[in-house]
């Protein structure tokens, strides 16, 4: 095939529809009926990328094995997708203003007068198609952060009227993501507010080609004809979203709703085979008929926020299914826990995950709870601050360093047994500055980190500042704490574990951006199973 073809997706009438999801399942169609597909998504704020934003801000940084810091919706795209993406499948207004900017500095406008269009305009548009242009996808879907109608979404907006224009309908069309809300006291589905949405789309000169509205309730054909009718759209290409008890779901219920044929009909692109959806349906029916139930402690500061945690939690769902098990993952926040209070706190729990973070806050409380998952013997994993907690816990603890630390919590301690790595000394810019992106990593072999993975060479994403300080490692292997993977380059320690626990294990990288449908990863899948063993002896 030689043209790529281009699907927009916009929101509207409000936020928080879910147009990552709707994205994340059309693709996922698309790519099981053979076509290759990938998702970008251009997010209407000034930060150059999210990774300053605070999690509470818009939940969690995703990061790539390139190294970028981005939205998580990229998230979604790769577990329901299976492919990675990259720094290019993100991309800010901060970012298309910086780069703009930085052209004007060297000159590269010749003495024009620099302006939204077609300056911002055009660069968003060089982005928009820079996937496209590697020759590696048949069908690109762009995700516009924001709803329309927001004036920081506008030069997106224009940006998508005039490729559709350039790149000719066939070749580019436009998915609006709607609510139809119902109104409990008139007992009836409403389509006004998508009719306005539509309008306001069209005020932009674009014209929606696919309308999919999000519902509470069945769309009756009434209804249907009548968005189809007052939105400019057939009535096949209205497609209705209906809340799904996962987002897992979606698929199918595009699918049903044939959401993947009527795009590709608009695309001018054959239907080729039918979907092959066998190993999503497997991965369901098992999320859907656990045999099991395990309580998972999540022991973090941002547990008010789902979000903040999206990719731990995403995969504890495949590494559930994996396991045939339910998940109850249970928010415990480390700023309320201490040494007295952790077994009333866990009491219901069968294993804990101390989470990754950044600063002070509710330290002492992570490292209490890895204490108690020490000494009773309960299956516990660490990931990257919560590795860093475990190793601070052993020293402390097992080595009697009592006033051992991390220099991020206490730049003056006497045993700084977690210190800024070297090449972070001189950094001072916050933004994409921490150790970024996949990183290799040599595991030993008899260590339980080798049984996860059956592999002695892995590849994991990092995002941090710090690391265990290698002055102290020598040490605590030999009171048990053991180094089982090692970058080979640097000899940054990236795995810790006690061998004489059932199940304990820390990493310094972020095992759950790399976990999807098709490939739960192996150390959630190992620690949910630890944590079934564990209950079956209670
Ligand atoms: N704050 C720690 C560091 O920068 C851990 C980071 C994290 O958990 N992602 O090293």
């Amino acid at each position: 095939m030689n043209q790529t073809k281009y699907i927009f997706v916009t929101g509207g009438v409000t936020s928080s529809l879910g147009k990552g999801i709707i994205a994340a399942s059309l693709a996922k169609l698309l790519q099981a009926r053979g076509y290759r597909t990938t998702i970008q998504k251009f997010d209407p704020y000034l930060n150059v990328d999210p990774g300053t934003l605070n999690p509470y801000e818009h939940g969690e940084c995703y990061v790539t094995d390139d190294g970028a810091e981005t939205d998580l919706d990229l998230g979604h795209y790769e577990r329901f997708l299976n492919v990675p993406t990259s720094q290019a499948n993100n991309v800010t207004t901060g970012r298309i203003y910086l780069s703009v900017i930085e052209k004007e500095r060297r000159g590269e406008f010749l003495g024009k007068t620099v302006q939204v269009v077609p300056h911002i305009t055009n660069e968003i548009k060089d982005r928009m198609q820079l996937l496209g242009q590697s020759g590696d996808y048949d069908i690109i879907i762009t995700e516009i952060g924001g709803t329309v109608g927001d004036i920081e979404s506008l030069p997106y907006i224009e940006s998508v009227r005039q490729l559709v224009w350039d790149l000719g309908e066939n070749n580019a069309i436009v998915i609006h993501l709607t609510l139809v809300p119902f109104l409990a006291a008139a007992g009836e589905l409403k389509t006004k507010p998508t009719q306005h949405s539509v309008k306001t789309l069209m005020e932009s000169g674009i014209k929606a080609d696919i309308l999919v509205c999000r519902t509470e309730h069945e769309l009756s054909q009434e209804i249907r004809s009548k968005l189809a009718l007052f939105c400019n759209v057939k009535k096949e290409a209205v497609i209705q979203s209906i809340d799904a008890s996962t987002i897992y779901e979606v698929p199918n219920l595009m699918l049903e709703e044939g959401l993947d044929i009527v795009a590709l009909k608009k695309l001018d692109l054959p239907k080729k085979a039918a979907p092959d959806l066998k190993n999503w349906n497997t991965f369901l029916k098992r999320l859907k008929s656990p045999k099991h139930t395990v309580n998972i402690g999540l022991i973090g500061k941002y547990v008010e926020m789902q979000d903040c945690y999206k990719s731990i939690l995403e995969a504890f769902i495949h590494s559930g299914a994996a396991n045939e098990t339910k998940v109850n993952v249970v928010s415990i926040h480390s700023e309320y826990i201490d040494d007295e209070n952790i077994a009333d706190k866990l009491k219901d729990i069968d294993a804990i995950l101390v989470a990754p973070g950044f600063g002070e806050r509710g330290i002492e409380g992570k490292i209490a709870a890895v204490r108690y998952a020490r000494e009773s013997k309960m299956p516990f994993f660490g990931i990257c601050l919560g590795m860093q907690m475990s190793v601070i816990e052993y020293s402390r603890n097992v080595l009697g360093l009592a006033e051992a630390n991390s220099t991020e919590m206490n730049d003056q301690t006497a045993h700084p047994v977690v210190n800024l790595m070297e090449e972070q000394k001189n950094v001072t810019d916050k933004g994409g500055t921490m150790r970024l992106g996949a990183w290799k990593c040599e595991i030993k072999p008899d260590t339980l980190a080798y049984k996860i993975y059956g592999q002695t060479t892995i590849h994991e994403r990092h995002r941090h500042r710090y690391e265990y300080n290698s002055a102290y490692v020598t040490q605590l292997e030999k009171a048990g704490l053991k180094a089982s993977g090692v970058n080979p380059d640097t000899g940054l320690v990236e795995i810790v574990e006690i061998e004489e626990h059932p199940f304990f294990i820390g990493v310094q990288y972020h095992p759950e951006y790399k976990s999807t449908v098709a490939n739960p990863h192996p150390l959630f899948v190992n620690f949910v199973a630890a944590a079934v063993k564990a209950r079956k002896k209670q």
